[in-house]
């Protein structure tokens, strides 16, 4: 890889990220105590800077607390006691999260407690004024308030990150987020985001092919942006991309498309092999650790060369082992 890319992180540099306190193993939760989760703290406390955040202590409700839900009623969604409907802390934690968020460092993620009226993502739960769950679901107002001033932060619960999917595809658009950053504030010019995009290429198409030749038109087009405004439209759009996880099919087609810069290298049994790895894989017989170091191990054969700089060949670190499980 090259080493003089702008967006590189240095060795051993730790990714700031977001999370809720709870999650940490801070006593923090209206009963006074947490929800410590070790796959988080233990494994991917080695390559993040964790900053914690409780938006409910942030709003003075205290610790032991009455449990808080959100209430829909004719003038909004409001924030009141789960048992006690007349304790209403719409304002505290309205005013508190936006505190937060105005307060927040520069972040490349955010990881954040399911369920919670302040801290989840999907699917919080929203009550009628008569107790009754109502249909409708949303976010809780801490999380709310988060996107709105940072759309396209990379956010997960942590729930979801025990989904060996989820958790990659979580770790890769921090990490690429994060280099992003480093682009926007040391990057010196076009010729920088054209070299992230040339080394992400089949990271994104993985995601999305149309949105990678949509970047890369991007790219080609008539230089109207700013260099800011340009690197944040850039990251906007794949951001949006990396949402989506990728399928069997869709890594099994990048990495046929790599073997393809080893025609010249590799004997009549080694493209066999490597094709049938590729194969089992693709029916879920193999974990994609297999065929991608195979495929690693046949690169390192090749001169310095556009294949070799492919993040997808190592987009997170080998230590998490994430490929072995999906
Ligand atoms: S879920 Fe959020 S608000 Fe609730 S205890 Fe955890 S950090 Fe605090």
């Amino acid at each position: 890889m090259n080493t003089e890319s702008v967006w590189q992180l240095d060795e051993g540099e730790k990714i700031p990220v977001g999370i809720s306190s709870c999650l940490v193993g801070n006593p923090v939760r209206y009963n006074g105590g947490h929800k410590h989760d070790r796959r988080i703290t233990d494994s991917l406390g080695q390559f993040f800077d964790f900053t914690t955040v409780c938006p409910e202590v942030s709003a003075g409700l205290g610790v032991p607390r009455p449990t808080i839900r959100l209430v829909e009623n004719d003038t909004g969604v409001t924030i009141r006691g789960a048992k006690k409907s007349e304790l209403d802390v719409t304002r505290e934690l309205v005013d508190a999260s936006a505190k937060i968020v105005s307060k927040l460092p520069e972040l490349a993620g955010f990881i954040l407690k399911k369920d919670s009226p302040s801290c989840g993502v999907f699917r919080v739960k929203i009550y009628r004024e008569d107790g009754h769950p109502s249909r409708a679901e949303t976010r809780g107002e801490f999380t709310h308030q988060l996107l709105a001033a940072r759309p396209w932060l990379p956010v997960e619960e942590e729930g979801r990150l025990n989904d060996p999917v989820l958790r990659e595809n979580f770790i890769n658009r921090v990490i690429v987020y994060r280099r992003l950053q480093k682009l926007e504030t040391a990057g010196s010019g076009i010729a920088d985001l054209i070299d992230f995009h040339s080394c992400h290429k089949l990271l994104l198409q993985s995601h999305s092919p149309e949105a990678a030749h949509r970047l890369g038109r991007l790219l080609a087009g008539p230089a109207d942006l700013s260099f800011t405004d340009l690197v944040r439209e850039y990251r906007r759009q794949m951001m949006i991309a990396m949402r989506k996880t990728v399928p069997r099919r869709r890594h099994a087609m990048v990495m046929e498309r790599l073997a393809g810069y080893l025609r010249d290298y590799l004997d009549a049994g080694d493209r066999h092999e490597f094709h049938q790895l590729v194969g089992s894989y693709r029916r879920g017989e193999m974990p994609l650790v297999v065929p991608i170091t195979m495929l690693r191990h046949h690169l390192r054969r090749l001169p310095e060369n556009h294949a070799a700089r492919q993040v997808y060949l190592s987009p997170h670190p080998d230590a998490l082992a994430l490929r072995n499980a999906i």
